[in-house]
């Protein structure tokens, strides 16, 4: 890539959530493989982001590419409006054999903002096939489910910034984020506020929605299996649904191979996407109950209401059912244990540093919150300098690895983390 070609982009190329007028530099990459970064410059990075959860087994993983090549010389695309075709049903199948019994029926479309547009969207056609106006979804702060508006409009109000959508996103219902620690000791107090909301309001919620065990984007938060035990009782209780958006968390990331496993519980819809392909397409699954289906199939509209053009795109599919296939012939719970335990060794005795407001680890995933927020630019770079890649937000240096990587390259990732903490200039003060 040639300096033209970075001017360009930073001209005309609008990148996540960054500001056209002043954005912040971007680092050119032209290949990527096993656990490593190229840059353009010929420097390699240890990639400690697994591209957002996606990538679990590394890039260009050969056994992804022949997927890829093979589902390309039968066919590319296909509608899938009266068409179906072997890469979908095998995927499907195997993604009804992977989730827990009760989820039977899939849906297949494009991203993880969709996917939950999908689950809303059902549980708002299965009331009203029941003849019920329930509109209202019942979720908990800290939450993170996607930039569509919709799935916008059940991520923490503050971090997303309702207040910029105010009289156009729909007003849900929050209870406070979980205060309990995946490794605390239970406290029964941490679900009250959440249980009187659902009774107060059973009536008129049509769902719960929430990321199991970990809120991601909304703050890399680990809570209570306990709690999310309770909220499938709630819920069994005061009959609401309960969508589950593991589309961060799916696929043996926390440790289990989907983190409702850590509770014991299956939801009434569940939203996968992310690591579904293995990072190499995009491509999202919502899957719900018999029940759910078919309630929705003989409502008033006789149908479920979506159809994205290319739902079921056959290469996504293809490589999908591969990179399931990967993981189920792998070893990913060693993998992700091991990960886990490297990560806990390096990173839980920072809590001692003075930058260090908290640090926790859960599965392959790690996490350092610092007192202070990072300066984006300033971090980067001084990331990059130490040959890994690793994008913090706020307060919140993370890590999620490709769970293959080397306990040698995880420690140069560790490393960096600390070797960051002591540079008072990479943050901003207050
Ligand atoms: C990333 C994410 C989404 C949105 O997925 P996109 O593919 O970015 O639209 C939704 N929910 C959770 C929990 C996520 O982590």
């Amino acid at each position: 890539m040639t300096s033209d070609d970075l001017a360009f982009d930073r001209d005309h190329i609008w990148h996540p959530y960054t500001s056209m007028s002043e954005p912040l530099p971007c680092y050119p990459v032209v290949g990527a493989r096993g656990v490593h970064l190229q840059l353009a410059d010929g420097r390699e990075l240890v990639d400690g982001m697994s591209s957002w959860w996606a990538a679990i087994h590394g890039y260009n993983h050969p056994r992804l590419n022949q997927a890829l090549q093979q589902q390309m010389t039968q066919m590319s695309h296909v509608m899938f409006g009266g068409i179906t075709h072997p890469a979908a049903v095998a995927l499907c199948r195997r993604l009804v054999d992977m989730t827990p019994a009760p989820l039977e029926c899939v849906f297949l479309a494009d991203s993880g903002s969709v996917a939950v547009e999908v689950a809303m969207k059902m549980a708002l056609q299965y009331w009203q096939a029941r003849g019920e106006r329930r509109q209202r979804f019942l979720t908990l702060r800290r939450g993170y489910h996607g930039d569509t508006f919709s799935a916008m409009s059940v991520c923490d109000p503050d971090n997303s910034m309702h207040s910029l959508w105010q009289g156009y996103l729909p007003t849900h219902l929050f209870a406070p984020a979980p205060q309990c620690g995946f490794d605390d000791c239970w406290d029964e107090q941490d679900i009250a506020e959440f249980a009187a909301q659902i009774a107060t309001h059973a009536g008129s919620i049509a769902a719960v929605i929430l990321e199991p065990i970990v809120q991601g984007a909304g703050g890399m938060r680990f809570y209570h299996p306990d709690y999310l035990q309770q909220v499938r009782a709630l819920c069994d209780r005061y009959q609401v649904l309960l969508i589950a958006d593991e589309i961060a968390t799916g696929f043996g990331r926390t440790g289990k191979l989907f983190a409702c496993d850590h509770a014991g519980i299956a939801p009434d819809i569940l939203c996968l996407g992310k690591a579904l392909t293995g990072g190499t397409m995009t491509l999202s699954a919502t899957l719900t109950t018999r029940e759910v289906a078919n309630t929705i199939s003989n409502g008033a509209a006789g149908c479920f209401m979506h159809g994205p053009t290319f739902m079921g795109n056959p290469l996504a599919c293809a490589v999908a059912d591969a990179s399931l296939a990967l993981l189920q012939e792998g070893d990913w719970q060693t993998q992700v244990a091991t990960i886990e335990q490297q990560l806990r060794t390096a990173l839980l005795p920072l809590t001692a540093h003075p930058q260090v407001a908290d640090a926790r680890v859960l599965g392959a995933i790690g996490v350092i919150e610092s007192r202070q927020p990072v300066n984006m630019a300033a971090i980067q770079r001084f990331f990059v300098e130490h040959g890994v890649w690793i994008r913090p937000f706020g307060k919140l240096i993370y890590l999620m690895p490709p769970y293959v990587i080397t306990s040698q390259q995880l420690s140069q990732l560790t490393e960096a983390i600390k070797a960051a903490l002591d540079h008072a200039e990479l943050f901003l003060p207050g």
